[in-house]
């Protein structure tokens, strides 16, 4: 409900007061004075909830007159409009009434639907065109704007200095993604439903906003201390809302301390206490308090010492191995940056990475990672040591710098290097947050020739099904991930169920964090490529990882490593098996740089090319309209054959002959009416492979079931 406007009204004769009073009764809270004098004391304590005062001018111990001109000069009362009553309808009153600084003037004897009429005209006239320079509103959810806020919560602060006030701001941490899956009208949706809560929550104590796009802010009476329960609650009302059963919410809150600092950097506090606690399960408030106080002193001096460390070479590269897994090779290395501060010793990245990529010298530190990482390769080269490759990190950041092709090419051209020599990891993150502009520029990064791993997979919002557009050569898999996952039992998880995937898309995969013996195992077991972590090797200085370089077995050198992935490719085959040559020759055209592509214009042609090729055979792709043997009875033999090779096939046939419910019903996985694009048959194609390879390993679960997984269908 909606609280009922406040108004003083100030007449020493008791009749009239009491006449005011009953005309104002119902739609308005009234509060009564006899004098000036008294009136003042209850504006000290009602301050701004007074939204007009009704003033008679004739009055004993302070006069109108006198109460006006004080009223009009204190900067806490001077917005609130005054209305004088006077006796008369004399104009002589009326213009010393507004010369004093008066809204409006009624006449005695009061009429009530005329003092109805100003009252409520002169509150709406100083809520809105008072305003004139603040747009009062936000559009979107009629919470009020930003800027009103400010000057709301300026007023009230001053006007209250005994009451105590927290500021509360929250921020959705994946708000960006749910625009990006249900739509912005969705998103929008979600965003006034949750000004909705915030309205009925906070009631009148509380002056509340829209901050930025999906952060809010609120001002609040301190009344209690937070509990998590309270803003847990205040989490399972927004979950109810449509479409935002996944949204996270994080509050911070700091509590209004000095009031001379701008509302603005009051808000930011609390926004900076809830960005602290970004990426913690089951926490949702924090306080802007003295430990996040010294933190941000901290990271400001940082932020004023990092150029000049950069320019003095306090940034070191630490190589930390990367293993193939079946032979033990030494396969390639990660440069991981160290900080060598000379007071602070050494600094390590999870301390000042993060800044880094808010501050954004984080481009400029990683130009200078990869700088370092390709001077150190070619060194190498020139001292005979076999030729492995490094991978570095490549920020978010990063890929929206237009320049980074540029630097790239330029720093591999520098020391003579091939870009294959230079694995990108990229974190999997960053491919759900911009999925067109990092398809677009690791697109054409991967195209110029340098090998591209996506980084802490499994870590985030992972989309096996989008893995099918993203451009990947190499999966990293998430420390975490590999942990949590091998400490299950070895038919359970769904560890071995991505190993497989990436076998069918051709992608090597590398494990992180391994840190045991039994780890190591398991991952050898269910045909992971290549380890690293602390068990296999450290991150260490460069000097001592030429010292593994030279050790036996010999490493692994990269031109061998991506010639072993291009043949795994080439090895993947498409069997299409189609009466129509001009149709065969359309496929292979599309497909053949992804496929080998094995064709037979019959069934038994087909049959006779699945005994040779057996298990490499990825997919089919079967026309329902073979001449003689049908195609119905391929699938019916590939059926018996499933029992120790499930081959995933895509039915085709034209449209209208009632071919897609026999072809199913005959065991086809998905049917692809002709004519069809090539790319739509492709996309039918490698999802029958994601599902087949699926049900493989997990024979019990259904695809779309599969929780971390299961991200949305593109
Ligand atoms: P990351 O890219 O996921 O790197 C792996 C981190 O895991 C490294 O931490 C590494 O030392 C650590 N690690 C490796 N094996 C194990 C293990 O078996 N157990 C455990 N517990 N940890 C292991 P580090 O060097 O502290 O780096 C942390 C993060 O900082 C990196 O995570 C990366 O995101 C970032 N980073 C490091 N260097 C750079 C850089 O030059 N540029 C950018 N943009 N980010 C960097
Ligand atoms: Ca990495
Ligand atoms: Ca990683």
């Amino acid at each position: 409900m909606i609280a009922k406007k406040k108004i003083l009204v100030v007449e020493d004769n008791t009749l009239n007061r009491m006449l005011l009073c009953q005309i104002l009764a119902n739609d308005y809270d009234v509060v009564e004075a006899e004098n000036g004098k008294q009136a003042l004391e209850i504006l000290e304590q009602e301050g701004e909830r007074i939204s007009l005062i009704l003033l008679d001018i004739v009055m004993p111990v302070m006069d109108g007159y006198t109460f006006l001109s004080i009223v009009k000069a204190s900067p806490s009362y001077s917005l609130i409009p005054v209305i004088v009553t006077t006796q008369s309808d004399s104009e002589l009153d009326e213009v010393a009434a507004l010369s004093h600084g008066a809204a409006d003037f009624v006449a005695k004897p009061y009429r009530p639907q005329i003092i109805l009429h100003r009252v409520a005209s002169i509150i709406h006239l100083r809520e809105t065109a008072a305003m004139i320079n603040l747009i009062q509103y936000d559009s979107l959810t009629g919470l009020y704007s930003k800027a009103f806020f400010y000057q709301r919560v300026k007023e009230t602060l001053l006007q209250r200095p005994d009451q105590e006030f927290d500021i509360i701001c929250s921020d959705i941490v994946n708000f960006k993604l749910i625009n990006d899956i249900f739509g912005v009208p969705a998103g929008d949706r979600i965003l006034c439903g949750i000004a909705d809560l915030y309205l009925t929550h906070s009631g009148s104590r509380a002056i509340c906003c829209r901050f930025n796009a999906d952060q809010f802010a609120c001002l609040l009476e301190r009344r209690w201390e937070y509990t998590d329960e309270m803003f847990q609650q205040a989490c399972a009302e927004i979950s109810a809302l449509p479409h935002a059963k996944n949204v996270v919410m994080k509050w911070g809150i700091y509590h209004v301390e000095n009031r001379n600092i701008p509302v603005e950097q009051m808000c930011d506090r609390a926004i900076l206490a809830a960005r602290t606690i970004k990426g913690q399960y089951g926490k949702y408030f924090a306080k802007y308090d003295d430990n996040l106080r010294n933190k941000l002193l901290w990271e400001q001096t940082v932020t004023n010492n990092m150029d000049a460390a950069l320019q003095e070479k306090q940034f070191e590269i630490y190589l930390q191995p990367k293993f193939r897994i079946k032979d033990n090779r030494l396969a390639g290395a990660e440069a991981l940056v160290r900080w060598k501060h000379p007071e602070w010793g050494m600094q390590s990245p999870a301390q000042f990475i993060p800044l880094f990529e808010r501050n954004g010298f984080i481009t400029k530190l990683d130009q200078y990672v990869w700088d370092r990482a390709c001077e150190v390769l070619q060194d190498w080269d020139r001292k005979g040591y076999p030729p492995i490759a490094v991978s570095v990190n490549v920020s978010r950041a990063d890929i929206y710098n237009a320049d980074l092709e540029d630097i790239l090419q330029r720093t591999i051209k520098k020391y003579e290097l091939p870009p294959a020599r230079l694995h990108l990891e990229i974190t999997e993150s960053a491919y759900t947050e911009t999925p067109k502009q990092i398809v677009d520029v690791v697109g054409h990064l991967r195209e110029l020739g340098f090998i591209i791993e996506m980084d802490d997979f499994g870590a985030g919002y992972s989309s096996l099904n989008m893995l099918n557009e993203m451009p990947v050569d190499i999966l990293k898999l998430d420390m975490k991930f590999i942990q949590s996952e091998t400490a299950k039992p070895a038919n359970q998880g769904i560890l071995r169920f991505i190993i497989s995937l990436a076998r069918w898309m051709s992608l090597s995969v590398v494990a992180e964090g391994v840190e045991t013996q039994e780890q190591l195992e398991r991952l050898r077991a269910i045909g992971c490529d290549f380890a690293q972590g602390y068990y296999i090797g450290k991150p260490m200085p460069v000097k001592d990882f030429e010292v593994l370089l030279q050790q036996s077995p010999p490493p692994l050198d990269c031109g061998e490593e991506s010639l072993h992935r291009a043949q795994e490719r080439q090895n993947q085959i498409l069997l299409l098996v189609d009466e129509d040559a001009g149709y065969r020759n359309e496929v292979r055209k599309a497909l053949g740089d992804r496929f080998q592509i094995v064709e037979a214009a019959d069934g038994r042609t087909a049959l006779a090319s699945i005994a040779v090729y057996d298990r490499r055979i990825a997919a089919a792709v079967l026309s329902m309209t073979l001449p003689e043997e049908s195609g119905f009875e391929v699938l019916e033999a590939l059926q018996r054959e499933k029992a120790f090779c499930r081959i995933p096939t895509v039915a085709t046939g034209p449209a209208g002959m009632q071919l897609e419910g026999k072809a199913f019903a005959a065991g086809a996985d998905d049917f692809a009416a002709k004519p069809h694009l090539q790319t739509s048959l492709l996309k039918r194609i490698q999802h029958v492979i994601y599902a087949s390879a699926f049900e493989e390993e997990m024979p019990d679960a259904a695809p779309d079931g599969c929780g971390l997984l299961g991200g949305q269908n593109s």
